[in-house]
């Protein structure tokens, strides 16, 4: 079983309406912008390592351009004189952007092949420069708890690479963390809408291009989505309040001159075809493969059964549970995994996972439970290229509250044997799936069923 990733949202409101424009006012925030830079930074100098940039002259500077038409503007209120604005192409086709706080922001190639306009990518960079300004990274990770900066900085870059990815790169972060930082609850996505609105019409550019952009994407969505959308979900109503705000709004000095969207487009056609962002992550050397936990790196080998006797921990904020003692903590950016040792460890730039439980949260605002799960499902498949679900959906509980378990089959990378799967799911309040997976080898996998279920009744939600 390849270990997963995914993100839970946190959601604040904070949009006051006044006649004429609206005004947008920065949530609450416990970090300084001395610190948004630090972290963006350390967090950018990992992107930068880890991502494929584009060294295409006629691609980057005409985006550092458009970045440049926004920083030029930035209201004075909004202003922080130490942030520093970069703006960097990565050349994978998925449609996808986004910026760090302090300033650096990242615009896939693929998100400027699908715009229709200049304007259209400005609408997204106009989004992404939003959030930076109304530090919406650090003032969600103010919600999130009480963290040390390294653990920050680690989680931003696990959100940024972790994602559909399903390769393992913030280590030693805390559960739940990286959740906090690039993807945004509804409520900020409202700022960053309407924000970027007034943005790109002080920059020169029509606001209604950045609702037709999202509209672009939305139309892109295969049976996820553009991962965009799953760290920038629509907030409901997106074009029709953007059209609104559109109104209020005057283009003081429209740009008139579009040439340079039609000459990169052009451009981009002539070169070889980018990568997707999967396989741009495999074919990059992973420096941080190793760094599991806190003791040696994972081997696979002989693996002891589960010990009877159980040890509890606690996750971030988010949860307790108790599991074998003879079973390992491995933290990842959004999800956590219990393993004993022999049980765990790298195939090619995989982290796999033969025997144990990996418990995580999965955004999913949208769906009832069973439909959550089936997704969720869906997702898993797209990194466990054999798994087939084994039986319907059976009703469990999971701390009081409502669960589905269902069982897959798999076959393990690790091992290329048969495995089975339990995977349990329920709802957090926010909409999130949280999930519990306990896999076993099939030929085993008796000798684990009884753990699976004392490990999942042993859970509790902070919910
Ligand atoms: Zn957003």
């Amino acid at each position: 079983m390849r270990r997963a990733f995914y993100s839970a949202t946190i959601v604040a409101l904070t949009t006051i309406s006044l006649s004429g424009q609206t005004r947008v006012t920065p949530p609450s925030n416990k970090y300084s912008p001395a610190q948004d830079v630090e972290l963006g930074q350390q967090a950018a100098r990992e992107a930068r390592q880890q991502l494929p940039l584009m060294r295409d002259d006629a691609v980057s500077s005409y985006v550092e351009r458009l970045g440049q038409r926004l920083t030029a503007i930035i209201p004075a209120d909004l202003e922080h004189k130490e942030f520093r604005y970069t703006f960097e192409t990565v050349n994978v086709r998925d449609i996808n952007a986004f910026a760090l706080p302090g300033g650096p922001m990242f615009v896939n190639r693929g998100m400027i092949e699908a715009a229709n306009s200049e304007g259209e990518v400005v609408g997204v960079m106009a989004h992404e420069l939003s959030h930076v300004l109304l530090r919406h990274g650090t003032a969600q990770a103010s919600k999130a708890g009480k963290y040390q900066m390294g653990q920050v900085a680690g989680a931003v870059l696990g959100a940024i690479i972790g994602g559909r990815v399903g390769s393992v790169v913030a280590q030693g972060t805390q559960f739940g963390l990286g959740t906090a930082f690039l993807r945004f609850g509804r409520e900020y996505e409202r700022q960053a809408d309407i924000l970027g609105a007034q943005l790109m019409a002080r920059a020169g550019y029509d606001p209604r291009d950045m609702a037709s952009m999202f509209r672009t994407i939305e139309k892109q969505g295969g049976s996820n989505g553009p991962e965009w959308l799953s760290d920038h979900p629509n907030p409901g109503n997106r074009s029709e309040y953007i059209e609104k705000e559109a109104l209020s709004l005057k283009v003081s000095n429209p740009v008139s001159d579009r040439s340079g969207f039609v000459q990169v487009k052009s451009h981009l056609k002539s070169l070889p075809k980018a990568p997707s962002s999967e396989e741009a992550a495999k074919s990059t050397t992973r420096r941080t493969t190793d760094q599991e936990g806190s003791g040696p790196s994972g081997k696979l080998g002989p693996v002891q059964p589960p010990s009877s006797r159980y040890r509890e921990y606690s996750e971030g904020d988010l949860f307790r549970v108790s599991v074998p003692n003879n079973w390992r903590e491995l933290q990842g950016s959004a999800a956590v995994t219990f393993a004993p040792t022999g049980a765990f460890g790298q195939v090619g730039n995989q982290n796999v996972f033969t025997h144990g439980v990996e418990v995580g949260v999965s955004r999913n605002e949208r769906h009832d439970l069973p439909e959550a799960t089936h997704d969720f499902i869906q997702v898993l498949a797209q990194s466990n290229g054999r798994l087939s679900q084994r039986s319907d959906s059976l009703n469990a509980i999971i701390d009081g509250r409502r669960a589905l378990q269902t069982t897959l089959a798999n076959t393990s990378d690790a091992t290329g044997k048969a495995e089975v799967i339990q995977l349990f799911t329920t709802k957090l309040r926010d909409g999130t799936l949280f999930y519990a997976i306990g896999v076993a080898p099939e030929q085993e996998y008796p000798a684990y069923e009884a753990t699976f279920q004392q490990v999942v009744r042993s859970i509790k939600l902070n919910d």
